[in-house]
């Protein structure tokens, strides 16, 4: 089938709620899709931060094909090494948490939100239910999720929501501090906003975060689905600070492709959640987890981190050339390989040039032109796309 016939046929049976670019893709290698027609693109958002490795990466492929021999599927009734091993993997290389596993991000929040009423309850009785989360957050698509996300447009037409939410602006401690009372059981942030335009907090605010958390008992939840396993230059976004969070929830990029989720918590925390008070019938599955081991192992093994930061730090330097160049270019952001540039007016057709022109970026909350390419991205890779944004940005 051509590009034209794929997309004409889809649009007669998927139900509509993506706005979709008139692109089927069929293959991709590395940073490199491949549509219908033949036509290459190099990919500057890897799935929204989930193919980290690029697309089919062998090691990840290897694992795959070796566990679909091997063992697809059992219950979580019994045990299976590769859920065992990502979980110790998880552990050793954070703050010693302990897994539930499940297949979305959206289904990890919905885990560490239930956790956070039950460790309420268990501590400090059923008044202890709320959750304050951030203006402009993003948590996922569920009723629970939605409600936890700071943004209407989310929320709209699905009232009414799920109660025990406090929205307060991001990176303001004071506003955090006020919001909190006795109802507080939880403070959940992502420690960059992806969704809400690639934005970082102030210094110190994850420590003032934590501080507040640690006066009252109130859990410390980071919502690292998108910042996790790589983009901003360490394994989970939260390492920059070092201030360590009492449950982590993961998603996205640990497969490298492969659907699946993932609450870590500190073991006090997580003995909230007994034999029966939570579940999933896929979370954890063997497969799932053995490509997510191949996608750790080869960060660490082949230093990726390291090559992030770099590639991060060319790539950072580039944007701000063009900034210079180009004053409706307002701020230039991020860390690693998790960028944006914010640009002074609406940036949707920035975006469809760039595709017209072989490369896939994201435009987010209308104006911030976001960036997250796997982490195997090459500076050559990020040249290419460096020129082409030229060219664009020269059209305005
Ligand atoms: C993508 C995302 C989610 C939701 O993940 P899904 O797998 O789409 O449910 C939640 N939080 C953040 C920060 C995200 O970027």
């Amino acid at each position: 089938m051509t590009n034209a016939e794929l997309v004409a046929q889809a649009e007669r049976v998927l139900i509509p709620t993506y706005r979709r670019f008139p692109v089927a893709f069929v293959r991709g290698r590395g940073a490199t899709l491949w549509d219908a027609d033949g036509k290459a693109y190099t990919d500057f958002l890897s799935g929204i931060a989930v193919c980290v490795l690029g697309h089919c990466h062998p090691r990840v492929v290897a694992a795959i094909t070796k566990q679909a021999e091997t063992l697809l599927h059992v219950s979580n009734f019994y045990h299976t090494l590769p859920q065992t091993e990502v979980a110790t993997f998880l552990a050793e290389h954070s703050f010693g948490g302990q897994a539930f596993f499940c297949n979305s991000g959206a289904e990890a929040n919905e885990a560490a939100l239930k956790l956070a009423r039950k460790y309420g309850r268990d501590h400090h009785g059923p008044e202890r239910f709320e959750v304050i989360a951030m203006v402009n957050s993003f948590h996922g698509r569920t009723l629970g999720t939605v409600a936890a996300t700071g943004q209407t447009k989310v929320q709209h037409g699905f009232e009414p929501l799920l109660p025990g939410f406090r929205h307060v602006p991001y990176g303001d401690l004071a506003a955090v501090e006020q919001a909190m009372n006795e109802h507080t059981c939880a403070v959940l942030v992502e420690p960059i906003q992806g969704e809400g335009g690639v934005v970082v907090p102030p210094e110190g605010y994850l420590e003032g975060l934590r501080h507040l958390c640690d006066q009252r008992d109130v859990l410390l939840i980071f919502d690292e689905i998108q910042t996790g396993i790589g983009h901003t230059g360490y394994l989970f976004g939260y390492q920059h600070s070092g201030v360590v969070p009492d449950i982590m929830t993961l998603a996205k990029g640990l497969a490298g492709g492969l659907p699946i989720g993932v609450m870590l918590a500190k073991p006090h925390v997580a003995a909230s959640l007994g034999p029966g008070t939570h579940g999933s019938t896929f979370g954890g599955n063997p497969v799932a987890c053995s490509a997510a081991l191949a996608v750790l192992q080869t960060i660490t093994e082949e230093d990726l981190l390291a090559h992030v930061r770099q590639v991060g730090a060319y790539f950072m330097a580039g944007l701000r050339r063009l900034q210079a160049k180009y004053p409706f270019i307002v701020d230039v952001r991020g860390r690693g390989l998790m960028l944006a540039a914010e640009l002074d007016r609406p940036c949707a057709h920035v975006v469809s040039k760039c595709l017209e022109r072989g490369y896939l970026i994201n435009c987010t909350v209308d104006r911030v032109l976001r960036f997250l390419p796997p982490l195997i991205i090459t500076e050559q890779e990020v040249d290419g796309l460096l020129a082409t944004l030229d060219a664009v940005l020269a059209e305005e």
